[in-house]
């Protein structure tokens, strides 16, 4: 008898045993398919993940698969190996974990989508005639005009995108046989171009970094590539990715944010001759799907997507790269929890191929295994194309008389580099108008209702958001609390610096970057473009700008509001100013016009600014892996959190106290328990949240232990409205 191991998508741990479907399908029953199962009284999605002779139900109550819905496996078995191998690592049940790497669109009973699309083009007697012609039908003479512009047609979706529902206009079209019907190869993907551009020649750095991770192709290696802002590290993946296409073989190229893919891939398209797919969550999902399913063929060369695409299947897998592999974005912060670095690096392991880790500030944990020798380091020193570092100046502002933030030493230089034709870039980390909205006469604060937080003024759009959990309201005219008219706005945020800035600084042009101002698709581009063509005099934003793009016309950098977080409550925060520190000021300046950098401060004398200023991030790196060895903190420890919350605080923290007991439970010595406690943000959405916290030196006993407790937490009674999960290697600890 054959049975069918079957993961079913949800959070259901263990693996659920079926007879095959009746009739038998044609095609061989494989790991890797998806399945259509009757589940209790309803059905779900599952997925083959092996096959079996016995099980442990007894037979006449096994069910029998309803439907097979793909043609051949979607995951080889390596992928179902990595996915098995995140899912125990992880702590996560492994359905999802295989569903959540899956297009979103695979996640419904739909078949997968078809390569090309039906569309439609002119006809020759639709490109002899003139849209005057048609005159008197405005909406066929749109689209003809419309498929004048796109020779080789338009999908029909694509038509319905730009045109609305245009069926009668396409019949009219048609019936005057102006148009045909063809197929279309979906349009999403970078076909291969002759390479235009010739790179530079290697400097002798990056000829060892190219040359060392060549050597070690045919089997795993992981290297960190320790490179500063500029220093051709992104030259470096290019030339590897060449030789991985030489060889036949496939690049999977991740990065942090999706901002960063644009840029980046007009790069690789310029440089390489191959199919390219991006993989990002801005993409609908059939632009999606289909890249995945070029990657998944073979067909596509390079990769490169954000976290996610960590995932995507990969036949002929070469080389992993990972950009900006410190960003704690390329952390999964809910749902099935993962680090996309780290689960690269055992996705080359069990692949057998090499995986670079880039950065100019790398992450801590990362220096820590390039130190004891696990990762090989590579160092590129010098900016690239003989560009010099930016120098940092501290400049302490206290009692300092300042307008719109700036000092009067920041103003004075701005007003130079501006009149000089330079750029200026202002980093402020936080958005909206002002982060305070305050009644002068009864002290009334506005503050979120479901969270312990305060709401933000967004004075554009006359609205207090709370940054925390979404929720916002009307700008009220006159104080809840008093009814008085005196209302005041504390603070700045980059909405209102880009107000003041207008006024400080009327002739110049400002852009501001951040979430707020970029969250219309295409209006990132535009604003980078007006930067990049010398328009924009001022730049300033939050930390978008720190990621990735590059500023060659700014020549100054002022971080303005530092200290807030030199004091944040989480260990990791000093790591995590440091890079923001660092990465902002590596954005500015190019060989001609070097960069200069000025901290705003009310703590000069602070300990991490002076490392990071007498020795740079090597420096401050090496002082706080002191400091975190001596707290037996990451990476000298391994940590896993596990979270509760409910609509009344007891209930989350009985159950951590539970699960606590759960822990001690285990009898180990090695492992250490803290909390419960409610978390750093206590009430969220209307939910009271708590934490416990697991901290052990021993990974693999970590493992062992965090499986065992994990079945113990599913079995314990949680109370009302409780929800609980772990955080294996957590990021962040909100
Ligand atoms: P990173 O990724 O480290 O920030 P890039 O690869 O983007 O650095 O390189 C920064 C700039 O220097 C780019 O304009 C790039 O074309 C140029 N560059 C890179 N390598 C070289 C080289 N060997 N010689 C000259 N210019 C180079
Ligand atoms: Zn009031
Ligand atoms: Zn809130």
């Amino acid at each position: 008898m054959t049975i069918l191991r079957v993961a079913l998508d949800g959070p259901l741990d263990g693996l659920f045993d079926y007879l095959p479907p009746e009739p038998l399908p044609a095609l061989e029953l494989k790991p890797g398919l998806r399945l259509l199962v009757p589940f209790g009284r309803g059905r779900r999605l599952g997925i083959l993940v092996g096959l079996t002779a016995e099980s442990d139900q007894p037979p006449e109550r096994l069910r029998r698969v309803e439907q097979v819905l793909d043609g051949h496996p979607l995951l080889a078995p390596r992928d179902l190996d990595f996915l098995h191998w995140a899912s125990a690592y992880y702590q996560h049940p492994l359905g999802e974990v295989i569903f959540s790497a899956l297009p979103a669109r695979l996640r419904a009973p739909e078949a997968l989508l078809e390569m090309d699309m039906p569309g439609v083009r002119l006809s020759a007697a639709g490109r002899a005639l003139a849209p005057e012609d048609l005159s008197r039908a405005p909406r066929q003479r749109e689209l003809l005009e419309l498929l004048r512009a796109a020779p080789e047609g338009l999908a029909l979706h694509q038509l319905r995108e730009r045109l609305g529902e245009s069926g009668a206009a396409l019949r009219g079209l048609r019936a005057k046989a102006l148009i045909e019907d063809c197929r279309l190869a979906s349009g999403e993907h970078l076909a291969p171009v002759a390479p235009a551009a010739e790179g530079p020649a290697l400097n002798p750095e990056q000829a060892t970094a190219v040359a060392a991770v060549l050597e070690s192709r045919a089997s795993f290696r992981a290297f960190l590539l320790d490179g500063v802002t500029g220093s051709g590290k992104t030259e470096v993946y290019i030339r590897l990715i060449a030789e991985m296409l030489a060889a036949g073989r496939q690049t999977l190229l991740l990065v942090p944010e999706i901002g960063l893919t644009p840029q980046l891939r007009e790069r690789l398209r310029a440089r390489l001759p191959a199919v390219q797919v991006v993989l990002h969550s801005a993409l609908n999902a059939s632009e999606r799907e289909r890249g995945w399913q070029r990657a998944a063929s073979g067909e596509a060369g390079v990769v490169l997507g954000t976290r996610s695409a960590v995932f995507t299947p990969l036949p002929h897998l070469g080389l992993i790269l990972v950009d900006e592999e410190h960003d704690a974005s390329l952390k999964q912060q809910e749902g099935f929890r993962y680090s996309a670095r780290d689960l690269a690096v055992r996705r080359a392991q069990l692949a057998g191929c090499p995986v670079l880790l880039g950065s100019a500030t790398p992450a801590l944990e990362t220096l820590h295994n390039a130190r004891l020798g696990r990762y090989a380091w590579l160092c590129l020193p010098q900016r690239a194309g003989g560009a010099s570092a930016p120098s940092i100046r501290l400049l302490d502002i206290r009692a300092q008389p300042l307008r719109a933030g700036l000092s009067p030493v920041l103003r004075e230089a701005m007003h130079e580099q501006l009149a000089a034709g330079n750029q200026v870039l202002l980093f402020l980390n936080r958005r909206g108008y002002a982060p305070l909205f305050t009644c002068h006469a009864c002290g009334w604060v506005g503050s979120c209702p479901h969270c312990d937080r305060r709401l933000t003024l967004h004075l554009g759009e006359r609205r207090l958001w709370c940054h925390h959990c979404g929720w916002s309201a009307r700008l009220p005219e006159r104080c809840p609390g008093c009814g008085s008219e005196e209302l005041r706005m504390i603070g700045r945020g980059t909405e209102r610096l880009e107000d003041e800035l207008g006024a400080l600084f009327p002739d110049v042009a400002v852009a501001r970057i951040d979430r707020d101002s970029t969250r219309r698709k295409g209006e990132l581009a535009r604003l980078l473009d007006g930067v990049r063509r010398g328009e924009t005099g001022i730049l300033l934003g939050t930390q978008m700008l720190a990621k990735g793009h590059d500023f060659p016309g700014v020549t100054l950098v002022g971080v303005l509001d530092l200290d807030q977080m030199l004091y944040a409550s989480d260990f990791r925060a000093p790591e995590r100013a440091a890079q923001l520190m660092v990465q902002v000021a590596g954005r500015a300046g190019r060989a001609e016009r070097p960069g200069r950098v000025v901290l705003q401060t009310r703590h000069p004398e602070h300990p991490l600014l002076q490392s990071l200023l007498a020795h740079g991030y090597s420096g401050f790196a090496e002082a706080a892996l002191a400091e975190r060895e001596a707290a037996g903190l990451p990476p000298f420890s391994y940590l896993a959190l596990a979270r509760a919350e409910a609509p009344e605080a007891e209930t989350a923290m009985a159950f951590l106290r539970a699960a606590r007991e759960q822990a001690e439970a285990l009898g180990e010595p090695r492992l250490a328990v803290f909390g419960p406690v409610p978390a750093p943000l206590e009430r969220r959405a209307g939910r009271h949240r708590a934490q416990l916290l697991l901290q052990c030196a021993d990974r693999l006993l970590m493992q062992r232990l965090l499986a065992r407790w994990r079945a113990a937490l599913a079995r314990l009674k949680g109370g009302k409205g409780l929800r609980w999960s772990l955080d294996v290697d957590p990021q962040d600890m909100l």
